[in-house]
């Protein structure tokens, strides 16, 4: 495989990073292109008030050996929570998916373990790939294959598609420091789910029980706003969403209003695909697909899922001579 050329890699997400490691690993040359300064995508960690807190993925499972094995080589720094996450009735939301594992340092560690050793360029957005002689082309250079670890409305424009393979739903986020620690039930439970259909709050997590994230007498939560809220206030600026968020969150941990000292808003656009918008897509020869507009939206899938694109390309690339 050693002489098959350069393959492009778009987005170095977990699916994107997962997927180029693999492939590095069975002697393929990899280029991962990266719109943003840094890696992880959705799997973000913000140092906020000097607290380290996930503002993307909150937890992730661990279920097939794969993927154990996997964090037990590269990462091992994870734990698991010990505290339950609760429903609106006050009861357990069982763990059918096996423990919930953090990473200590931030859960965007993992991205940054999972990017060790590639050819990795930053800042760098890809908004086209053509088919061109011997490949396809992409920022002025032709590769023997390309694959796309972009959210499906963003890998529709990639490939001018005229639909995504998925369609996704916004998600606002808002952070919630209050004084004191331990406050209301935050001892009592890591996460508060609420039903579907229910607004403006999904769910919401005290970012207290993971340790060492949070600096002095501090109580965070990391609330994620309901589907309807998100797409309504989408436009809004923080300072319209924010106190409406606190509010509902306030009731929910049952925290005095007066504790609160500071907010933060942030807006995931492509958060969620809706599974019932999934549309089989004509992808150019030697393009691919890999991350959550194919696989389950979680981090334990987006994983496998760029580690089974990656055995897709090296069969392409066997087929055409790599
Ligand atoms: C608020 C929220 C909470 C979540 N919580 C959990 C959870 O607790 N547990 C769990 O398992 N999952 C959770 N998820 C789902 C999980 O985050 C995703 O399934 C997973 O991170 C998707 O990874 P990905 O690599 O497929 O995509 P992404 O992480 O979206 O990566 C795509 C990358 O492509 C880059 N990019 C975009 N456009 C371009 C371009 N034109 N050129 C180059 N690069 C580009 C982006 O900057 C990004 O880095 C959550 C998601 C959200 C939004």
């Amino acid at each position: 495989m050693k002489n098959s050329g350069p393959v492009a890699i778009i987005g170095a997400g977990l699916s994107g990073l997962s997927c180029a490691q693999a492939l590095r690993a069975a002697g393929v040359e990899v280029r991962v292109f990266e719109r943003a300064s840094a890696v992880g995508g959705r799997c973000a960690t913000r140092l906020w008030q000097g607290h380290l807190v996930d503002l993307g993925v909150q937890y992730f499972t661990a279920q097939t050996n794969e993927f154990k094995k996997e964090l037990l080589t590269r990462l091992r720094q994870f734990r698991p929570i010990i505290s339950p996450i609760l429903d609106q009735n006050e009861n357990v939301v069982s763990a059918e998916t096996g423990p919930r594992f953090y990473v200590l340092q931030g859960n965007n560690y993992f991205a940054h373990v999972l990017s060790l050793g590639l050819d990795l360029r930053l800042n760098t957005a890809v908004e086209t790939v053509r088919p061109s002689s011997g490949g396809l082309e992409c920022l002025g250079e032709t590769y023997r294959a390309v694959v796309s670890a972009l959210p499906g409305p963003l890998t529709a424009r990639l490939f001018d598609l005229p639909f995504a393979p998925t369609d996704y739903v916004p998600c606002l986020v808002g952070l919630f420091e209050y004084a004191g620690t331990g406050i209301g039930s935050a001892r009592h439970c890591y996460a508060r789910l609420l039903p579907e259909g229910r607004e403006p709050i999904f769910s919401s997590y005290c970012e207290n029980n993971k340790v060492g994230r949070i600096v002095g007498d501090k109580t965070v939560f990391v609330v994620l706003a309901a589907p309807r809220f998100s797409r309504e206030h989408a436009a809004s600026p923080p300072e319209k969403y924010l106190p409406l968020l606190a509010r509902e969150n306030e009731a929910l941990w049952q925290v005095p209003a007066e504790k609160a000292t500071a907010s933060f808003g942030h807006l995931w656009v492509h958060a969620r695909p809706q599974d019932d918008h999934r549309h089989r897509v004509d992808l150019p020869p030697g393009a691919f697909l890999c991350g959550d507009s194919r696989a389950e939206s979680t981090v334990e899938n987006v994983w496998l899922d760029g580690v089974q694109a990656a055995k897709q390309v090296l069969s392409y690339l066997a087929e055409v001579g790599g």
